[in-house]
Order: structure tokens, then C-alpha cells, then sequence
């Protein structure tokens, strides 16, 4: 057993996120685990550039209002306690609400062992238009 340091923050790069957005990695990312689980914080407005994961992601959110859209689909509110599952290969984008903070945990699975990579890989900037688009429950 080893208790490891407190992660520090990065801020989340421009060409990835609109906004204020920072993550700590909480699992160790030098080969020791495959499970990835990163927190997220998003200011107000903030979310990422369309993505997909290669193996899939679960969203947890632990405070404020995420908005999150998967590419054809309306955008959905999840909220503080809401966990939501993103499929291997879903075009799709994350963000704090307009009026909220927001935390989320991202957690995923590296790639497998023959498995070709990236984990993820980034799109365009999800628009105004885009990011204003009507919710769901
Ligand atoms: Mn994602």
C-alpha cells in the first residue's frame, strides 16, 4: 500500500476546452493502473471540444450542473449525484451549466494491451449554438 501525493491541477488546454476548466489525475497514469479517473472542475459556461474515448467514459458529477451531449442527441442535464455513460467511440462534450460551477469525476480505461490508440481523441470546439441547444431531463 502506498498513499501517494495530493495530484496536482492542470489547467485543461485551450485547444480541448472552452473556458475555465482544471483536473487533477487521481490514478497513477505511469503504466502501474489502467483505470483512469481524473476531477474535473469547470467555471460557469465552460466545457470541453467534441471527443471521443476508444473505451468509453462514465461521468460522475460531485457538485453543480453538467450539460452533456452526445453527437445527434439533445443535450442532457446531470446533476450533482448523477452518473451518466458515455459508449467506446461516441462523439459527445461536458460542461458546467451557464449559471454554475461544476465538478465531475472522468474515469476510463486506458488502452488494452495490443490495443491501438489515442484514448481520446478532440474535435472542434462545441459552438455557442451548439452549447445553447435545447435539454432534455
Ligand atoms: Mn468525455
Amino acid at each position: 500500500m502506498e498513499k501517494l501525493d495530493r495530484p496536482t491541477s492542470t489547467t485543461g488546454p485551450a485547444e480541448w476546452f472552452t473556458g475555465d476548466v482544471s483536473f487533477e489525475a487521481l490514478v497513477p497514469m505511469d503504466g502501474r493502473a489502467q483505470g483512469r479517473c481524473n476531477v474535473v472542475h469547470f467555471a460557469p459556461g465552460a466545457r470541453t471540444a467534441w471527443h471521443r474515448h476508444v473505451n468509453g467514459q462514465c461521468l460522475h458529477v460531485t457538485e453543480g450542473t453538467c450539460l452533456t451531449q452526445s453527437r445527434g442527441d439533445s443535450v442532457v442535464i446531470a446533476r450533482t449525484g448523477d452518473t451518466v455513460w458515455c459508449p467506446p467511440g461516441e462523439w459527445h462534450w461536458h460542461g458546467a451549466a451557464p449559471d454554475t460551477h461544476m465538478t465531475h469525476l472522468a474515469m476510463w480505461d486506458g488502452l488494452a494491451d495490443g490495443q491501438t490508440g489515442p484514448e481520446t481523441e478532440w474535435g472542434d470546439h462545441v459552438t455557442d449554438d451548439e452549447y445553447r441547444s435545447p435539454a432534455t431531463a
